[in-house]
């Protein structure tokens, strides 16, 4: 398996070395011609902001939109997350806007800004994941087509923080920071289905 994992900013190298661990090929993808050949992508944590314009000035926005249309699969994680989105509520910003949901961004607000819950994710089996959140985003409404894979207990509503479209996966957290593997293990299953 050969996953890229975008490296323009923020958490990629921690992706990488998950991947590695797994068996997998990881290739930092700065360059659209780097985006050739590969089984998944993965969009990391870090800056929304600063990655949207960094994605928009390499020229990398379209090349993976196209690539996801032809069934190409995507990881996003937190502001991964928000990149995949179709709607972020006051981002000026251009996101891939491959998947059906609304995504909030910061929005467990400023003053808690990260903390660690354990998720029940029945895709992932048991025991529940230990799930790291750095000023992280919540799925707000997601599609039909959109499976809620994980909500974050205690929150209004039980927050949305994982969902899979099709081939796209969507975390709020970031499972590249702990030794649990499986959320990685899981996208590497839809990458070979
Ligand atoms: N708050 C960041 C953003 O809006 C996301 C944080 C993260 O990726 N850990 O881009």
């Amino acid at each position: 398996m050969k996953i890229g994992v975008m490296a323009l900013q923020g958490a990629f190298i921690e992706h990488r070395r998950v991947l590695e661990r797994l068996g997998a090929e990881a290739i930092e993808v700065r360059l659209p011609a780097q985006l050739t050949g590969l089984d998944g992508v993965i969009v990391p944590g870090g800056e929304s902001t600063t990655m949207s314009r960094l994605m928009a000035a390499y020229g990398l926005l379209q090349p993976l939109r196209d690539l996801a249309r032809e069934g190409l699969p995507i990881m996003g994680t937190c502001a991964g997350m928000i990149l995949l989105a179709k709607s972020v509520p006051g981002f000026t910003l251009p996101t891939l806007g491959l998947m059906d949901i609304t995504v909030r961004r910061n929005a467990f607000g400023s003053q808690v800004e990260s903390f660690e819950a354990d998720l029940d994710i029945a895709a992932l089996g048991p025991p529940p994941v230990h799930a790291v959140f750095i000023r992280a985003p919540l799925i707000e409404e997601a599609g039909a087509g959109v499976e809620v894979l994980g909500r974050l207990p205690g929150t209004a509503g039980a927050a949305a923080v994982a969902a899979r479209q099709g081939r796209l996966l969507a975390v709020a957290f970031h499972p590249e920071l702990t030794s649990d593997s499986r959320v990685h293990r899981y996208f590497l299953e839809m990458a070979r289905s």
